[in-house]
């Protein structure tokens, strides 16, 4: 494999997941950083169960990118469909603004939390992507092909560096 195969994505979240999955099924290997825990562990810092999270509204323009790795059936399986919106008058009256033109076009309400953790374990899944929990991306040198990460939380780890042509920061 060249080294132009081997990718440093920054940010474990719902891009960087998703993202480092589609370079692994594209030939890739990737190593995946994120500073926060990894919220499969029961951590609830990134708004795990017990944490703050508010779901996050689907389109189909979003079920589109996961179904091109896999989880479409099973992100439709957690959603629970928006039809549209109620406005509420000062008279009373209310008034329902549907969110598409026909009644099917919905979107699709998630829990951020769950959906994180299917995209990090279809990441895993891949075989050629390399997860790094707790670990913070704290320099970039865009010239020399390096990225420094060092741990986000103590006890301090010394800071190590990672060296590829070719780094994504998804935040
Ligand atoms: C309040 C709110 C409501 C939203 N509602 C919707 C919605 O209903 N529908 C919708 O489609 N979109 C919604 N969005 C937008 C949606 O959250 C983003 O589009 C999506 O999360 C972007 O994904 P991402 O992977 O780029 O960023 P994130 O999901 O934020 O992930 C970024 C990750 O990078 C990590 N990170 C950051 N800096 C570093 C570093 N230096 N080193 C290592 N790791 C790092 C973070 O810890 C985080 O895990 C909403 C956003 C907000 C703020």
């Amino acid at each position: 494999m060249s080294a132009a195969d081997r990718f440093v994505v920054v940010g474990a979240g719902l891009g960087g997941s998703l993202l480092a999955t589609r370079l692994a099924e594209s030939g890739r290997t990737v190593d995946l950083y994120e500073m926060r825990a990894d919220p499969r562990r029961g951590d609830t810092a990134g708004g795990g169960p017990g944490g703050r999270s508010i779901n996050l509204a689907i389109s189909t323009r979003g079920l589109h990118a996961l179904e091109r790795v896999g989880l479409g059936e099973a992100v439709r399986g957690m959603a629970v469909p928006m039809r549209g919106r109620m406005l509420h008058a000062r008279s009373g009256r209310r008034t329902f603004l549907r969110y598409g033109n026909t009644a099917d076009q919905v979107l699709h309400s998630v829990s951020r939390d769950e959906l994180n953790r299917a995209l990090l374990d279809r990441a895993e899944r891949s075989g050629e992507v390399r997860l790094h929990f707790g670990r913070r991306c704290t320099g970039v040198d865009l010239d020399g092909g390096r990225l420094t990460v060092a741990a986000a939380a103590p006890p301090a780890a010394p800071s190590e560096e990672a060296r590829t042509p070719t780094r994504v920061g998804q935040d």
